[in-house]
């Protein structure tokens, strides 16, 4: 028996990083996944590896900042499978661009991907969750989303308001058997931050902000995820998965 077994699941950025993992994560607890980002290659190539591992999935084009391309993506997963149960708001851009430095045009495109990607994918998602059942949103956020920082302000806004939209979402929907939580990383080692990361100094900076010590991987976030889209956090809507190695906690 799969913890996702008889699901189907759509994962925004799931061309690589967190996104890439978790599909592979979803499809060896039994979902069929969906894996949508605007790399469609990597995500053909992903399935690919899923479906070698006796796995189902499938690879759609997204772009989380149109409505049209979200239809379409929903349009595609209900034709293939017929059913949508869980949706992983994870894809995301990030800036570290201090306030006063950054532009108009960034802040509009941090937002628009991480913030309205997440309200598009739910207000199209909801109607087909709601006539499959119910269902599980999961919203990748960030500490960003919790506390401030030296580094950003576009980011920590659009985390910040996907952590709130998180709980409108629940209660709109908590009647149609709809759940939604937010997941809130530490740092994870994937590209996003490579660049933070890739000087020793770098990773030791980043590192002493951290009571356990460590970078946080793909996995620490993705076994997360998978706990709130199965039926094993049935009881859980509205809340906010922490898994930062205690960075907030100070
Ligand atoms: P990543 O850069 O490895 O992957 C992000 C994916 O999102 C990419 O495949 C990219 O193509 C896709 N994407 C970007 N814009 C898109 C768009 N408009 N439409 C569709 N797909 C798009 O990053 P990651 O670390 O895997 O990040 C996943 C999520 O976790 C993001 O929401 C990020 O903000 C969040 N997060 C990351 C960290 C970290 O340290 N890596 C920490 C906290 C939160």
């Amino acid at each position: 028996m799969g913890r996702l077994d008889n699901k189907v699941a759509i994962i925004s950025g799931a061309g690589k990083g967190q996104g890439a993992f978790e599909a592979a994560l979803f499809a060896s607890e039994g979902a069929k996944v969906v894996l949508a980002d605007l790399d469609i290659e990597s995500c053909e190539s992903n399935a690919l590896d899923i479906v070698k591992n006796k796995g189902i999935a499938s690879a759609v084009h997204l772009d989380v900042t149109s409505s049209e391309s979200w239809i379409n993506c929903i349009k595609f997963t209900m034709e293939k499978y017929q059913s949508l149960d869980i949706l992983v708001n994870n894809a995301g851009i990030y800036s570290k661009v201090p306030i006063e430095e950054a532009s108009d045009e960034e802040f509009d495109l941090i937002m628009s991907v991480n913030l309205k990607g997440v309200f598009l994918g739910t207000k199209y998602a909801i109607p087909e969750m709601r006539h499959s059942g119910g269902g599980s949103i999961i919203n990748i956020s960030s500490t960003a989303g919790l506390v401030g920082n030296q580094g950003g302000g576009a980011y920590g806004a659009s985390k910040g308001g996907v952590r709130l939209f998180t709980k409108f979402t629940a209660i709109q929907h908590a009647s149609d058997n709809i759940r939604a939580n937010s997941v809130h990383p530490g740092p994870i080692d994937t590209d996003m931050i490579a660049d933070n990361l890739s000087t020793p100094e770098g990773r030791q900076n980043s590192i002493s902000r951290i009571p356990l010590g460590r970078i946080g991987t793909i996995e620490d976030v993705a076994l997360g995820v998978l706990f709130l889209a199965s039926d094993e956090s049935s009881y859980m809507t509205g809340s906010e998965l922490v898994i930062d190695g205690g960075i907030t906690a100070q």
